[in-house]
This record gives structure tokens, C-alpha cells and sequence, in this order.
């Protein structure tokens, strides 16, 4: 790789950082638990339901992480709106102590607390930390990743634990089967869920492989419903689950914002440059992602 070209790269690296931060404003509802309010009312007038999450940026302690899915769970009781918390663990320390507090204020107001998926690494410490906090009064639901060469083992205990599953296909690619087309496996991970699980979030906004998760599991009447991330393309996925008669739940973050995608991805996908631009107009005008008219009756 000539000079030049290393030089450039390495440019673009480190004015990433900056951008991610403004192009991210996009696909989040501001930085506090009242943005996230008032985004979900949006939602809920429109019968569906909300995931929130505390984003927080690098450096945050876990006690500072917990204290902000603290008063988001104390705020979103007052709402009433349907939602459940989504944590990670990674960002609490793993700590039994801090997700604990958290599940025991959920717990109170009957609201599940849910892991999102982070890095392989991070899989058999945030199930370990899963099951120390089962049967202390709140649900607890678990996300598993089509890309991990582990997620379909996994979806037999999480069915065995009768737990809420999400399935997406995974920011993050597995050492471990480096080669696992992200489709393939989340359907794999579905048809180990369908007709054992407890529910099943279908997590994507790729509207040909929501049809063919949400056929295997309506065909034997797994309950399940469609997830979707606030700022990406809703259309063609939510028309999938309407033609399923699926309800329908978006992922609402606060805190700081972040991109779904990365500038390396830019080899691989080109499109990633005009995601960008597209995300930086946004988050200058304030803009975001129409909400089509969304019905859970079938068509
Ligand atoms: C509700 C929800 C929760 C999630 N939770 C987790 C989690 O806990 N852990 C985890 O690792 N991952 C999580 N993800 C992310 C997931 O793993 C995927 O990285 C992400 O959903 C992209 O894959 P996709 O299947 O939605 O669609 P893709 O195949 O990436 O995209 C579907 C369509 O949307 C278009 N598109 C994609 N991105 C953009 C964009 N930025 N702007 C405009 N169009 C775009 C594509 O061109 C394509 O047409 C979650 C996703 C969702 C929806």
C-alpha cells in the first residue's frame, strides 16, 4: 500500500470519531430519557411498542450506566407505553450487583430487562450474568447473533430457560466462523427457536429475510414480532409484518449517539458514503426516518 494512500486512510480514521458522533444523532432520540419519551409516544399513538436503551459514551463508569437505565425504567413507568430496557452488559462491568438493582426496579413495574449482543468474547460472561438474575421477578430476554458460530446452542437454552429472544444478524463477525453469512445463520438460529421458544423479536431491517423468519415462525405459532432500529428504512419490513399480522416494537436510544455502521464498511459497501451524507443532512435539519401508517391487522 503506497504512503499516500495509508496517509489517507489513517486522515479518514481519525475524523471518524467526530462525524460517527453527528451523522449518529440520526439513529437516536437525543441524549436523555425525555427524548426517548417523547420519541415512544410517537410509536405507541401508532400501536406499536419500544425497546430503550442508555447509550453512553466510552468512559462511562457502570454505576453511571446503571443510574441512567435506572430513572429511564422510573420515567417509562410513569408513560405507560409498551417497552422493555435493553442493557449490555459489557457497559455495567458484568456487574450482578448493578443489573440486579435494575431488574429489581423492573421487576416492580413488570417490564423485561433484555442483553443486546456485543462481541463474541462478551457471549459466555453475559449468559452467566443472565441466569444470576433469573426468577428475581423481572423477565429476562437475550439477543443472539446470526454471525456467532455459537447462537444456535445457545438458542436451545435460551428456549429450555424460556426466555424472550431477539434475533439479529450481528454488528460484529465471529473469529470463529469468520466465514457464517449473517443470513443464513439468523435464519438458523429462527429454526432453532421456532415452536420452543417463549417469544422471538425478529431484529432486522432486511425485508426478504423478515418474510422468511416470520413464515417459519407464524407457520407454527411461535409468538413473535418485528424490531426495528429508530432511523433505518422501516417501509419494507414493517409491510412484511403486517402481511403476518406481527406486531411491531422500535429500538429507541438515548444517551450518545452512534452509527449502525462503520467507514471500513465503505470497501465492502459504497453505499456506506451516501448513508453518511444522507445521516449528517439529518442530523443538521433534524429530520428523520418517516413513519409509515402502520396497522398489526393483517392485509
Ligand atoms: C431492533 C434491533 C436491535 C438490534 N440489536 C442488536 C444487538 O443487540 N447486537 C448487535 O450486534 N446488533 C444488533 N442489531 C443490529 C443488527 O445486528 C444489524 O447490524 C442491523 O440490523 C443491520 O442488519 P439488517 O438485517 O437490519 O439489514 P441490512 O441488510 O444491513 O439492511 C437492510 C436494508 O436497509 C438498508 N440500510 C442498512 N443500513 C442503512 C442505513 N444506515 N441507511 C439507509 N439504509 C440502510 C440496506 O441497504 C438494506 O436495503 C439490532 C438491530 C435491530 C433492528
Amino acid at each position: 500500500m503506497s504512503d499516500t494512500f495509508q496517509g489517507l486512510k489513517q486522515a479518514a480514521l481519525a475524523a471518524w470519531g467526530p462525524l460517527e458522533r453527528r451523522a449518529g444523532r440520526a439513529y437516536f432520540a437525543g441524549p436523555k430519557v425525555a427524548d426517548a419519551l417523547s420519541v415512544s409516544q410517537g410509536f405507541w399513538d401508532a400501536g406499536m411498542g419500544v425497546v430503550i436503551c442508555f447509550w453512553n459514551g466510552e468512559g462511562a463508569s457502570p454505576r453511571t450506566v446503571a443510574n441512567r437505565c435506572l430513572t429511564a425504567l422510573e420515567a417509562f413507568a410513569e408513560a405507560e407505553g409498551d417497552h422493555y430496557l435493553a442493557i449490555k452488559a459489557p457497559s455495567l462491568g458484568f456487574s450482578r450487583e448493578l443489573v440486579g438493582e435494575i431488574v429489581a426496579s423492573a421487576a416492580r413495574g413488570s417490564v423485561r430487562v433484555h442483553f443486546d449482543a456485543q462481541r463474541p468474547e462478551a457471549v459466555e460472561r453475559t449468559r452467566k450474568l443472565a441466569e444470576s438474575v433469573m426468577g428475581s421477578g423481572a423477565t429476562i430476554g437475550f439477543t443472539l447473533p446470526g454471525r456467532f458460530a455459537r447462537s444456535a446452542r445457545d438458542a436451545a437454552w435460551a428456549a429450555r430457560r424460556g426466555l424472550p429472544v431477539r434475533v439479529v444478524k450481528g454488528q460484529v463477525p465471529d473469529p470463529a466462523a469468520p466465514g457464517l453469512d449473517p443470513r443464513a445463520g439468523f435464519l438458523a438460529v429462527v429454526d432453532a427457536l421456532a415452536g420452543k421458544a417463549r417469544h422471538v423479536g425478529v431484529a432486522s431491517h432486511d425485508a426478504t429475510l423478515v418474510r422468511e423468519a416470520l413464515e417459519r415462525l407464524v407457520s407454527n405459532g411461535t409468538p413473535c414480532e418485528l424490531e426495528l432500529l429508530l432511523g433505518l428504512p422501516f417501509g419494507p419490513a414493517l409491510r412484511e409484518a403486517r402481511t403476518f399480522g406481527v406486531p411491531a416494537r422500535i429500538y429507541v436510544p438515548f444517551g450518545e449517539a452512534r452509527l449502525p455502521y462503520h467507514i471500513t464498511e465503505a470497501r465492502r459497501n459504497p453505499r456506506v458514503f451516501a448513508w453518511l451524507a444522507r445521516d449528517l443532512w439529518r442530523a443538521e435539519t433534524g429530520k428523520r426516518e418517516k413513519m409509515p401508517g402502520w396497522t398489526s391487522a393483517p392485509a
